[in-house]
């Protein structure tokens, strides 16, 4: 199947590190004529441009409501969007505090509400339309040991992915969500590098490996693609059959 994103413009928020790198490139690679690639590293995102000159750094701290309203604003147009930027800080349920809540849920669910309002004003003014992909987890589903507040905001996501998809679908705005398994990439290796907390989760995963990065890349550029012109409103599980079982 091939993909081609020849004209188009794109923004993958966190994309200094793991995932959003990996998508940013690929869109790069794939024919974009520019991706906006958003973190709150420079020299992470310096790192991503030398790989390749459509890149462009776009230094934001995305919980930051204001500075986050001038910096996406003043951007140009866009026409596919990756929210990918997400955290996760383990806690058990008993140990939650409203500081760790807020730093989750701020990133994780707020900030996807505010990149989306702008790129999709940005996407209406243009007039040609757009395709939004959010970066879930298959923990929107499930409870996982000491991941309270982030299954929780990734349930959110996925809710949030379904009521964007409705509004926004007769304004020629496609929008839906990719929930990976675990992934080894920073975030991956904080949770689930100690095999002792993995092995329970891999035993479940049906063809018996974790996801690579590129797995998630590829369900993201399928869904930001017109091979799936008809999708609208999905939680595409990237996870090896995990939520069958
Ligand atoms: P990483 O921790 O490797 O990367 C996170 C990215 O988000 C970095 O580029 C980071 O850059 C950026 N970021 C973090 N905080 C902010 C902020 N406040 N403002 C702007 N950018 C920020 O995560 P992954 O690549 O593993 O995860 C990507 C997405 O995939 C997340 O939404 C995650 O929940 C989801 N996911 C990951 C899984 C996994 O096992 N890895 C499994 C399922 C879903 P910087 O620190 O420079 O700002």
């Amino acid at each position: 199947m091939n993909i081609d994103f020849g004209g188009k413009i794109a923004l993958v928020t966190g994309a200094s590190k793991g995932i959003g790198y990996d998508i940013a490139l690929a869109l790069a690679k794939g024919g974009a004529i520019k991706v906006y690639a958003v973190s709150r590293t420079l020299k992470d995102l310096e790192k991503l441009k030398d790989q390749n000159d459509k890149i462009e750094p776009v230094v934001c701290d995305l919980t930051d409501w204001d500075t986050t309203a001038k910096v996406i604003g003043d951007l140009g147009p866009v026409d596919l969007l990756v929210n990918n930027a997400g955290v996760s800080i383990l806690q058990p349920f008993l140990d939650i505090t409203p500081e760790v809540y807020s730093q989750i849920f701020d990133l994780n669910v707020k900030s996807v509400i505010q990149v989306s309002q702008i790129v999709a004003h940005k996407m209406i003014d243009k007039g040609s339309g757009g395709v939004i992909v959010n970066v879930s987890s298959m923990a929107s589903t499930m409870s996982l040991k000491d991941h309270t507040c982030y299954c929780a905001s990734k349930a959110a996501l996925d809710s949030l992915t379904r009521s964007m998809a409705a509004e926004l679908g007769s304004k020629n705005i496609r929008v839906n969500a990719c929930n990976p398994t675990v992934t080894f990439t920073d975030m991956g290796r904080m949770a689930w590098g100690d095999p002792k907390r993995s092995a329970p989760v891999l035993s479940r995963i049906p063809i018996g490996r974790f996801a690579e990065v590129e797995d998630v890349t590829n369900v993201v550029l399928y869904l930001l693609s017109d091979k799936s012109a008809m999708l609208n409103g999905v939680t595409l599980p990237v996870d090896g059959g995990f939520t069958t079982v």
